[in-house]
């Protein structure tokens, strides 16, 4: 058996980071400004479901400087100047992160991701949306974006069981992602999945088996992060009457250093941890923060001598 060999971009992190693929491209750090376009989701609105999916709660995700009362050219004009004069960032992507963004009809949508790269230094979007989501048109909208802009399309997945999809009520099965991704692929888009880890219906080896099977898929970025159980949620509710593990700090290192040692070395790392508000944040309690995180990964990662696609089989 083959294993992949240390890829050669490599340098802080050992894995393919999204800063640093970013930095690669366009010669400067590239920083996200979230912007709440006012989507809501078809899982919440009736349309799939009312329920939501059962860990949901926007409020966890969403950056109290995005807000949906403000246009998307506001909070774009807003987030800029801040992220300027903080990081010294010159150049932008618009992220289109709470709910579903493809959730409306498509002229809605090729106004908002106009407005949104409509500023000098934008240089393209990221847009989080669901699976159940895309057609044709908004597919032929995105491409045709793609063609002189990044476009980025991040589909929620967060799990190919089709058994934890039914679990947290998420409104599509593993075949609607398949059919989502072949819709995307090709086209000039760059695909990103979004992965949880942790839910009580996969065991530590089929979580570390997504890995295997996402590495097998035309999947281009991929952010992964813990389970969070959230106040307000039906997670929440199960949680409070029959408590389920939830991951320990070191534990869930140890699953993150073996998941990113079994996946593809070319899939791009946009985030490897979920950090709730700690008003609402019900368990796993860790109390540290992402770049904490980040760097006890990279040292544990050092130790053992681990990199991206190092566990990864290679045909032939
Ligand atoms: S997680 Fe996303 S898809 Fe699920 S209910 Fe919340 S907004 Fe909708």
């Amino acid at each position: 058996m083959k294993t992949a060999a240390l890829p050669t971009k490599q340098t802080a992190r050992r894995y393919n980071a999204f800063g640093q693929a970013m930095k690669d491209i366009y010669g400067l750090p590239v920083y996200k400004v979230n912007v709440d376009a006012g989507f809501t989701c078809p899982n919440r609105d009736g349309s799939v479901s009312v329920g939501g999916c059962i860990y949901c709660n926007n409020d966890s995700f969403r950056p109290n400087a995005c807000t949906s009362a403000a246009s998307v050219r506001e909070q774009v004009e807003k987030g800029i100047p801040y992220l300027r004069r903080r990081y010294g960032a010159e150049k932008f992507l618009v992220y289109f992160q709470p709910f579903t963004n493809t959730y409306a009809d498509v002229r809605t949508l090729e106004r908002l991701y106009l407005e949104a790269l409509d500023h000098p230094g934008v240089i393209g979007l990221a847009i989080g949306t669901r699976p159940d989501c895309v057609d044709a048109d908004k597919i032929a909208l995105l491409e045709d974006l793609a063609k002189d802009r990044f476009v980025l399309v991040e589909y929620g997945l967060q799990s190919v069981y089709d058994r934890t999809l039914e679990f947290i009520n998420r409104g599509h099965d593993y075949a609607c992602f398949k059919e989502a991704l072949h819709m995307t692929v090709g086209r000039g888009i760059k695909v990103g999945a979004h992965l949880i880890l942790g839910f009580p219906t996969e065991t530590r080896d089929e979580m570390l088996a997504m890995a295997d099977v996402l590495s097998e898929l035309p999947v281009g970025f991929l952010k992964v992060h813990q389970l969070q159980v959230i106040r307000e949620t039906a997670l929440a509710d199960l949680f409070r009457d029959k408590p389920f593990p939830t991951f320990g700090y070191e534990e869930y290192i140890a699953m993150v250093a073996e998941f990113l040692e079994r996946l593809s070395p070319d899939i791009v790392i946009q985030r490897l941890f979920a950090s709730a508000p700690e008003e609402i944040l019900i368990a796993p309690v860790w109390n540290r923060t992402r770049s904490q995180f980040l760097l006890d990964l990279d040292r544990f990662m050092q130790e053992r001598e681990s990199y991206q696609g190092m566990r990864r089989a290679l045909p032939g």
